[in-house]
């Protein structure tokens, strides 16, 4: 019998960053990789995939510009194969629709030999000095591993299970018919997905529609230059650098820059609300979701006026956001893998989260590496150094030294 094929990288989910990932592997065929995902085919959050639902970040941080400008996969290269370059620069072009980045996520799927969907992983074990990684369709050999099995919808503790009138945002497309028919519809949480439901609803829903959040106002994500300058590679060498303890401190101050809402958006809504003006519509911020009763009614905590109040509703919309969460098939690794005091990943600089630079991790590193582990237009980046660690040299030039301010002690 031959010996069995080992592959030098297995990627294990397939979001946008192990896609743009594989999207860099394909110009390099000294690697011989395969990445797997359970799903049946690449549909980016597919129950929040609004009509007018545009991305967050600019359409040239795509899967793979800002690590390989001249990759056949930039999403210029997109629209040209498409025949809409046309299309894009005669429209604003700043900030494209999720839908046309999911279709260019597509795109660029099918053109990648190395995916294979329908294929869970179920356990990765180490194996002399290999990981077997076990799924569904069969077991595979493979040097490197790289998680890219994303975050989890957050559902905090309320003692009553999801249900058709109880959900987590990410299932919006998938009951919004059913909610429709409901006399009041309450949304909890002040993001970017909370506002983009609360938007959608307005145009169409007949009842009461309420809206709900803890934060203290409904606030704008910060698009601004000096502050843009933290979505950077300096930044996270900074972050990186700071004592754990700091960090927590650090972050809990940060939710403007990754968890705001588009300032248009906020503009929209507002505009929306003057043309209705109706009686059936209320927004009220300062006000945590505390209790859920079996009727729906719900208690809120006022947290400036540190009074409870009681809210009667007929469906409830969780927009409580995603967590980190380390995936169940890397038990048998455990001990190979660092892990935080919260149970979470411990990543050194590089991204690797073992000591000997063999498994990888993907947006699960925020504790270590700051509030930018979840940004698309830092993927590349992050690719791009865990490409270079795997192959023992700058492949992909990492630019140093960018922003014009400095964030520790002056050098
Ligand atoms: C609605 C929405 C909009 C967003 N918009 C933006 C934006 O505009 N800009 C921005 O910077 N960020 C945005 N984000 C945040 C973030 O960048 C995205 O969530 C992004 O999808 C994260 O990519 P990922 O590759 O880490 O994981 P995911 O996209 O979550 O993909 C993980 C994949 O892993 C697979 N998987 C999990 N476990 C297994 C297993 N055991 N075996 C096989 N496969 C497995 C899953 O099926 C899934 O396909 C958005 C998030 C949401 C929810």
């Amino acid at each position: 019998m031959p010996p069995e094929k080992v592959y030098d990288i297995i990627g294990i989910g397939i979001g946008p960053f192990n896609l743009g990932l594989a999207a860099l592997c394909y110009e390099l065929p000294e690697l011989n990789c395969l990445f797997i995902d359970q799903n049946e085919n690449f549909n980016w959050h597919p129950g929040m995939m609004l009509p007018s639902a545009r991305l967050q970040v600019p359409w040239y941080a795509d899967l793979v510009s800002l690590a390989s400008p001249c990759s056949k996969f930039i999403y210029m290269n997109y629209l040209h194969e498409k025949q809409k370059q046309f299309h894009f620069g005669i429209t604003d072009p700043s900030f494209i629709k999720r839908s046309r980045y999911n279709d260019y996520c597509r795109w660029v799927g099918e053109q990648l030999p190395s995916l294979q969907f329908s294929t869970t992983c179920i356990s990765i074990e180490k194996e002399n000095q290999f990981y077997r990684v076990k799924t569904n369709k069969g077991s595979y050999l493979t040097q490197k591993i790289i998680l890219g099995t994303g975050t989890v919808p957050f559902i905090p503790e309320f003692g009553q299970k999801a249900n058709e009138n109880i959900f987590h945002s990410c299932n919006y497309l998938f009951r919004k018919e059913t909610i429709l028919q409901r006399n009041a519809i309450t949304i909890v949480g002040s993001g970017q997905s909370a506002a983009e439901i609360f938007y959608d609803l307005l145009q169409s829903y007949k009842g009461k529609l309420n809206w709900f959040t803890r934060s203290a106002r409904f606030y704008p994500m910060d698009y601004s230059k000096l502050t843009l300058e933290m979505s950077t590679p300096d930044y996270i060498d900074y972050f990186f650098s700071l004592p754990e303890r700091k960090k927590q401190t650090v972050l809990k101050n940060q939710d403007a820059l990754y968890k705001g809402i588009n300032q248009c958006l906020i503009n929209d809504i507002y505009d929306m609300l003057d043309e209705l003006d109706s009686p059936n519509i209320n927004l009220q911020c300062n006000c945590e979701l505390k209790k859920i009763s079996d009727d729906l009614t719900l208690t809120f905590l006022h947290t400036e006026e540190e009074r409870t109040f009681l809210h009667e509703t007929s469906s409830l919309i969780l927009a409580t956001g995603y967590t980190a969460s380390v995936p169940d098939c890397i038990k048998p690794i455990r001990h190979h893998i660092q892990l935080t005091k919260d149970g979470l990943c411990k990543a050194h600089r590089n991204y690797s989260i073992d000591d000997n630079n063999s498994i990888f991790i993907q947006n699960g590193e925020q504790q270590t590496h700051g509030f930018n582990a979840s940004d698309l237009s830092l993927g590349p980046y992050r690719n791009a150094v865990i490409l270079n660690t795997i192959l023992g040299y700058e492949h992909y030039k990492i630019e140093k030294n960018i922003t014009f301010q400095t964030f520790g002690l002056p050098q």
